[in-house]
């Protein structure tokens, strides 16, 4: 590869950007530059899935559901319900043969507005909000916040909604109790310290002229009405999610992270869509599965669990002129899958809760996690030795920087992810993905050289497996 200093096999315990020269690390910031402005613009599953689906058509894709015939070569796409996204390079091989999966996530934690959220509190106008995923409550205080979301009308239409992102727009935002008079908060315990019921968003405080009551809520209401054609009543129908406000951000003095709201897991997503439009072209189909709704339990229509992408892979086939139950089977567990989501970085100032051996650094690479879970690896996924030896010596044969890692001490916590859920196919799967300062915080870090060699480790495993 251009750029790199020499042809050596990596492995995982020296730093990435030692690898590269000059020219290969302004590779590294140029890709970056891609993810950051993806980032920046897509903060909810819908427009995730709606900027991949934009790409995915640059690059030569068509809609599953809108073709008769597949074959050999054809890019397709398939857009479940506006938040989950299935993307297929047939392959010169039959389907039966199984499928290399990339997969990943792009619901991110953030906070939802209730379906009945505006009311008005001493003549402040403000919105009720239920928290959706692992959050630290307290981190979503005192931050500037944006509003990000649709609102589906009675008549069908869908109205898009984007407030505080651009540099005239307002922002919204959660107050914290001022120092002064936190004798009492400040003996609380972190979890109590803003509790989720007081997540509560103030936006509003001029009153409407001539309105007797709750004259600023009506003037919040004439606004949305005024700009967004939006009723109140309409909320019922909406969803909109408050996220971190601005754009994701170079960090560090040396330029060599970036902080930005939802790495997690929109890192693996960038990743995983862009190594399958690098394929030029594939023996078995090669696959991006983007999924919402992991932050909660893989559930419902769009999360993991949702026969979705089984009924994709169904439609596939049939296109394909070539479906039958028993092939749909054999194509789900003849696969090979990267189940991508973010790892804990070491941390210099929590050093307490990792085991140095087994955590994953930033500037080492993709990190495999052979398993997850929690208490005795409960609800993981453990991957095969077999199928861990094959991607071993996959990134070792493309100079991928690889590490191996688990989510913090034993008994410390722990997390889960969408593997588990594919392995049920029988196929074999994998944890892996970019590790992270800040998870779930609203702002995350990430290392711009991890980012880098994870799509490179993604892009091996789709030429090699
Ligand atoms: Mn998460
Ligand atoms: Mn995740």
């Amino acid at each position: 590869m251009p750029g790199k200093k020499k042809e050596k096999q990596e492995n995982s315990n020296k730093n990435a950007w030692l690898k590269y020269t000059k020219e290969g690390t302004e590779k590294v910031f140029q890709y970056c530059e891609g993810y950051k402005k993806f980032l920046s613009e897509c903060k909810t599953e819908r427009e995730c899935a709606e900027e991949i689906i934009r790409m995915a058509k640059a690059s030569g894709y068509k809609d599953l559901y809108s073709v008769k015939k597949a074959k050999a070569g054809d890019k397709l796409y398939v857009n479940n319900m506006g938040k989950a996204v299935a993307l297929f390079h047939v392959g010169s091989e039959p389907l039966e043969k199984g499928m290399k999966i990339l997969g990943a996530h792009i619901d991110s934690p953030r906070l939802d507005l209730k379906q009945n959220p505006l009311y008005e509190d001493t003549e402040l106008a403000m919105l009720e909000t239920h928290y959706y995923g692992g959050v630290k409550k307290y981190q979503w205080v005192a931050i500037p916040l944006a509003i990000h979301g649709v609102a589906a009308k009675k008549d069908g239409t869908l109205v898009n909604v984007v407030i505080g992102e651009d540099d005239n727009d307002p922002v919204i935002g959660i107050s914290d109790l001022l120092i002064h008079l936190s004798a009492d908060q400040m003996e609380k315990k972190a979890s109590k310290v803003i509790e989720g019921e007081d997540l509560n968003v103030l936006c509003g405080s001029i009153p409407l002229d001539k309105e007797e009551k709750e004259a600023v809520k009506a003037n919040v209401a004439r606004l949305l009405k005024e700009k967004y054609d939006f009723e109140e009543d309409d909320f019922f129908s909406a969803e909109f999610e408050v996220v971190p406000a601005g754009k994701a951000r170079d960090y560090g003095l040396d330029r060599s992270m970036i902080m930005g709201y939802g790495h997690d897991d929109r890192i693996c997503a960038y990743t995983s869509a862009s190594a399958l439009f690098e394929l030029t072209e594939t023996d078995r189909t090669a696959v991006c599965i983007l999924v919402d709704k992991e932050e909660i339990g893989s559930v419902g229509a769009t999360g993991m669990h949702s026969k979705f992408f089984e009924n994709a892979v169904a439609e596939l086939l049939d296109r394909m002129g070539d479906y039958s139950e028993l092939k749909v089977r054999r194509a789900m567990s003849n696969s090979h899958m990267l189940s991508s989501d973010v790892s804990a970085a070491f941390d210099p100032n929590f050093p307490s809760v990792m085991e140095k051996k087994n955590t994953a650094y930033f500037g080492k690479g993709i990190v495999f996690n052979k398993y997850t879970g929690s208490r005795g690896k409960g609800g993981s996924n453990d991957a095969n030795p077999e199928f861990l030896a094959k991607l071993r010596a996959i990134m070792e044969k493309h100079s991928v920087s690889y590490q191996s890692a688990e989510l913090g001490k034993v008994d410390q916590g722990g997390g889960g992810t969408i593997a588990y859920i594919m392995a049920n196919y029988n196929m074999q799967v994998v944890d892996c993905g970019v590790a992270l300062h800040n998870m779930h915080a609203p702002w995350e870090v990430a290392s711009k050289v991890d980012v880098y060699e994870t799509k490179n480790g993604y892009a091996a495993f789709l030429k090699e497996i």
